[in-house]
């Protein structure tokens, strides 16, 4: 995916790759940078997305409790609502929803009347937690989400917890532990802190965050 980001970053005029990741010259910040940089806008709390070490961070509001559980709390952190438009030198900068994760975000980026958006992982299935994807009109679209390629099918999200909890059934059947499945961050379908079953002798702790910071899904 970077190659591709690579190929097309000659061809973007608001973006150009450097050694530290994207970067908006006019607007002098980074999008999801891999290495320390004075300022981050994050496009999600998923570890390969938002890393440690940026002097200020910009994300979406319910991004936040995760990023400080991974990050620090100490971290320099501001956080917007999806839609709210902020100005670094000229650029309009805004996050949109990307259907990925709470608080996953499509980074609008305007300045002399071009339009980029740049997102990291999403989702256009709505998964009932997650703030549903919204399709943002932009001259170009610069896509860095993992599981995105063609190469990947996915069954429905219906098939797929029907899969997990039958899994996670016949394992609690045999009194094994097992790991929590962190990436979605929150509890499995049937999983739930107010249920009372744990995995592996504890709750994951993205998921209780999760669940404590309001977000309870479809599928309890
Ligand atoms: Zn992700």
């Amino acid at each position: 995916m970077i190659g591709t980001i690579r190929k097309l970053s000659s061809l973007l005029s608001l973006l150009e790759l450097t050694d530290s990741g994207l970067f908006c010259p006019p607007a002098g910040i980074f999008i999801d940078p891999w290495r320390p940089v004075e300022r981050a806008v994050i496009t999600h709390a998923h570890s390969d997305h938002s890393r440690w070490g940026m002097k200020h961070y910009l994300a979406h509001h319910h991004s936040a409790e995760v990023m400080k559980l991974r990050l620090g709390q100490e971290i320099s952190l501001e956080t917007v609502d999806y839609g709210q438009s902020l100005d670094f030198n000229g650029v309009k900068i805004s996050l949109h929803p990307a259907g990925h994760i709470p608080g996953s975000s499509q980074i609008r980026l305007e300045y002399k009347g071009q339009v980029t958006v740049v997102s990291g992982d999403y989702k256009v299935e709505n998964d009932g937690l997650s703030t549903p994807f919204e399709p943002v009109k932009c001259h170009e679209f610069v896509s860095e989400c993992t599981f995105g390629l063609p190469i990947y099918k996915w069954e429905t999200q219906a098939e797929i917890f029907n899969q997990v909890n039958s899994w996670w059934r016949k394992k609690r059947c045999r009194r094994a532990k097992f790991g929590s499945f962190c990436l979605f961050l929150r509890q499995s379908p049937t999983d739930s802190p107010k249920s009372g079953s744990k995995r592996g002798g504890g709750f994951c702790p993205w998921c209780c965050l999760e669940y404590q910071s309001g977000f309870a899904c479809k599928w309890n």
